[in-house]
């Protein structure tokens, strides 16, 4: 077996149990491999095990990939940081985006995905642990915002993404991802139709899940340590 089959059938095996424990059905819970700074021949890997959700950081990299395997049976989620002059780009070659942020992106990529493609899955990205560094939206702003994405002829809005304040400690991660679900909860009065919390990566994912996680984006426990940045990726070079 390849590394990449053993690491995916562990995942596979560890959202199970997982889900046991929480009484949660694992069909609900979806597995997103991260795919940043992977080869076309790891993905094929991944996808001869039957993944089919990849998701990328960047723009270019990823458009590469998307051309290098044009395969209809892949789903693109973009997760990285948007800028405004990639937008029309990125509505186009994605069918989920994770990482919207900003009124101003959204309207872009409801006004450039093609009126020939389906609506384009959204997740607002909420800056759960509130650190002046990180992405994403204030946990404040969320409701007018969501409010207005949802309304957006091609786009679909589906939920929230976050990314926590790292930490090894399982109710410190816990309390973070059900910050997150709380906030999807009380939207849901609102906007019934929202189903989507895209939380829980390589080393938080069991307590994603037992917040009630839908999308885990899962990197290094499926591909492994990812490769340094100083150029072992000759191809794909990260935007600034
Ligand atoms: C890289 C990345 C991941 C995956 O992280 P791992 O720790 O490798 O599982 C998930 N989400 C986002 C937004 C990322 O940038």
């Amino acid at each position: 077996m390849t590394d990449i089959k053993e690491r995916l059938l562990a995942i596979h095996q560890r959202i199970e149990a997982c889900a046991l424990t929480c009484h949660r059905d694992k069909n609900e819970i979806q597995l997103l491999a991260v795919s940043k700074a992977r080869s076309v021949s790891d993905i094929k890997a991944a996808m001869s095990c039957g993944q089919r959700h990849f998701g990328e950081n960047y723009l270019q990299e990823a458009q590469a990939k998307i051309a290098a395997l044009s395969d209809p049976a892949i789903c693109w989620h973009y997760i990285g940081p948007i800028q405004s002059n990639k937008t029309r780009a990125i509505a186009n070659s994605f069918d989920w985006v994770h990482s919207v942020d900003r009124l101003k992106i959204a309207h872009r990529l409801s006004e450039q995905r093609s009126p020939e493609k389906p609506p384009l899955n959204i997740c607002l990205q909420v800056n759960i642990s509130a650190e002046p560094t990180k992405a994403g939206l204030a946990a404040n702003d969320v409701g007018a915002i969501a409010t207005e994405v949802a309304s957006m002829k091609q786009l679909r809005l589906r939920g929230l993404m976050g990314i926590p304040r790292a930490t090894s400690d399982f109710e410190q991660q816990r309390l973070q991802f059900r910050q997150l679900r709380h906030l999807l909860q009380r939207l849901q009065l609102q906007l019934p139709l929202l189903d989507t919390l895209s939380m829980g990566m390589s080393n938080d994912m069991e307590a994603a899940i037992v917040e009630g996680a839908t999308w885990l984006r899962i990197g290094t426990a499926i591909f492994g340590p990812r490769p340094a940045s100083n150029g072992a990726m000759p191809n794909y070079s990260p935007e600034p």
